[in-house]
C-alpha cells in the first residue's frame, strides 16, 4: 500500500471525495484524496461532512482575489458533521458525536493570543481551506481544539453557517455593543443578515443597509427596525448620526466616507467583509467626531461554543437554500449573483 495513503482505525485506506477549482474561477469538479499523514493524528478528528454553508469567502478563494489560493482548492469552512473517528488525545470526542468545523483549524498554541483563548488573532493561524483540503467534501480531517460541538437543540444545517458567518458578527457585537445602542448593518447577505438577528437579539435597535430593496421584508422580519436602500439618492445622508455601530458585511467596495457619516461620534465602524480595493477614508470626521474603524476576524473555539449556545437559545438562525453537494456549481453562481436567500449550505 501507498504510505502516503489515508488509513482509518481498522487499517483500510480512506478516500475522500471531494469538489475542487483546477485555477482562478474553473469549474468545481469531482476530485478525490486520501489524508496524509496516513493514520489520524492523536490531537485529530474525521468528520463525516452532513452539511457545509457556502460563504463569499468561498468565492474570493475560488477566483484568488487575495493572491494565495494553491490550486487544486476545495472551497468549504462552515462545515456540520458526525465524528468518525477520535485520535488517542482527542478525549472529549466520540464515534457518532455532531461537530462543527469553521474558518480557522490551526494555531500556534504558544503565543501570548492563543493562551489567552484569542486563537482567531494568531498571526500563524491556518484556514481549513487554505492550508488544507475544505469542507465541500465527504470528509475532513483537522485538529480537536477547532472541532466544536454542536449543541442538542441546533441542527446541523442551521449550526452549518453559524460556524463562520454566525461568528464572524457575533464576536464583534458581543464585544463591543449593548443594549442601549443604535447598530447599523450594511449588507444583508449571508453574514448580515445573521448580524441583524444578534443585535435585535442583544436589544439594539438596528438599521440594515442594502442595496437590494426586495429584502426589506425579510430585514424586518429577522428584526431590522429600520431598512436603508443604500442605493436611493440621499438615503446615506438621511440616516447620519443615526448609529452608534456600524459592522460592514459586505464584500465590495462601498463609500466608506458616507459610513463614517452614518455613525454618531464616537462611533466605531467594524469591516468584516473585504472589499476588492483598499479602504479610503477622509481622516476629518473621524477626528472630529472621536471615530473609529476596525477589522475583525472570525472568532475563537471559546466564543464559537458560547455563540452556538446562544444562537441555540435565542433562535438565532441562518435563513438556508439547500443544495446537492453535486449542484456545487450552480450554488457558486448564484451566490456570486447576489441571489442567495440568505445562506446557501451544500448537504451531503
Ligand atoms: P454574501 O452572502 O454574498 O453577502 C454580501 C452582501 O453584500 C450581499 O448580500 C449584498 O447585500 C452586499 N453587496 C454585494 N455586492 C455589493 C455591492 N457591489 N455594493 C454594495 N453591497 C453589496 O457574502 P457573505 O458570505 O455574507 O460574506 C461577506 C463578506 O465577508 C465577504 O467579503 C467575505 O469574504 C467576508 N467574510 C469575512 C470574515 C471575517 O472573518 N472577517 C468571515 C467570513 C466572511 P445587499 O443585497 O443587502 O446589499
Amino acid at each position: 500500500m501507498d504510505p502516503a495513503c489515508g488509513l482509518n482505525k481498522e487499517g483500510e485506506t480512506v478516500k475522500i471525495q471531494a469538489y475542487a477549482a483546477s485555477g482562478p474561477g474553473a469549474p468545481l469538479e469531482p476530485f478525490e484524496y486520501q489524508p496524509a499523514p496516513p493514520n489520524l493524528e492523536p490531537t485529530q478528528v474525521e468528520i463525516s461532512i452532513s452539511h457545509c454553508g457556502m460563504c463569499h469567502t468561498d468565492i474570493h478563494l475560488w477566483n484568488n482575489d487575495w493572491g494565495f489560493t494553491q490550486y487544486p482548492m476545495v472551497p468549504g469552512h462552515e462545515i456540520a458533521g458526525t465524528v468518525t473517528e477520535a485520535g488517542s488525545l482527542a478525549k472529549s470526542f466520540r464515534e457518532g458525536q455532531r461537530v462543527g468545523l469553521g474558518w480557522e483549524s490551526g494555531s500556534c498554541g504558544e503565543c501570548q493570543y492563543c493562551r489567552r483563548g484569542e486563537e482567531n488573532v494568531c498571526l500563524a493561524w491556518k484556514g481549513t481551506c487554505t492550508h488544507g483540503y475544505g469542507g465541500y467534501a465527504s470528509a475532513i480531517r483537522a485538529d480537536s481544539r477547532f472541532v466544536i460541538p454542536i449543541p442538542e437543540g441546533l441542527d446541523s444545517e442551521a449550526a452549518a453557517p453559524l460556524l463562520c458567518g454566525g461568528i464572524t458578527v457575533y464576536a464583534p457585537l458581543a464585544q463591543e455593543v449593548h443594549p442601549a445602542m443604535r447598530v447599523g448593518v450594511v449588507g444583508v447577505g449571508g453574514l448580515g443578515h445573521l448580524a441583524v438577528q444578534y443585535a435585535r437579539a442583544f436589544g439594539c435597535e438596528v438599521a440594515a443597509f442594502s442595496t437590494s430593496p426586495d429584502k426589506e421584508a425579510e430585514a424586518r422580519r429577522l428584526g431590522a427596525n429600520r431598512f436603508i436602500n443604500a442605493r436611493e439618492e440621499g438615503a446615506l445622508e438621511q440616516a447620519a448620526n443615526s448609529c452608534d455601530f456600524v459592522i460592514s458585511t459586505v464584500s465590495a467596495d462601498l463609500d466608506w466616507a458616507a459610513y463614517l457619516n452614518v455613525l454618531k461620534p464616537k462611533g466605531k465602524l467594524c469591516v468584516v467583509g473585504v472589499p476588492a480595493s483598499e479602504l479610503r477614508l477622509p481622516a476629518f470626521p473621524l477626528i472630529v467626531g472621536r471615530k473609529s474603524v476596525f477589522g475583525s476576524p472570525v472568532g475563537s473555539p471559546s466564543l464559537i461554543r458560547e455563540m452556538l449556545e446562544f444562537s441555540a437559545r435565542n433562535g438565532v438562525l441562518p435563513v438556508t437554500e439547500r443544495f446537492p453537494m453535486a449542484r456545487v456549481n450552480e450554488a457558486l453562481a448564484r451566490l456570486k449573483a447576489n441571489q442567495a436567500r440568505y445562506r446557501i449550505v451544500l448537504a451531503n
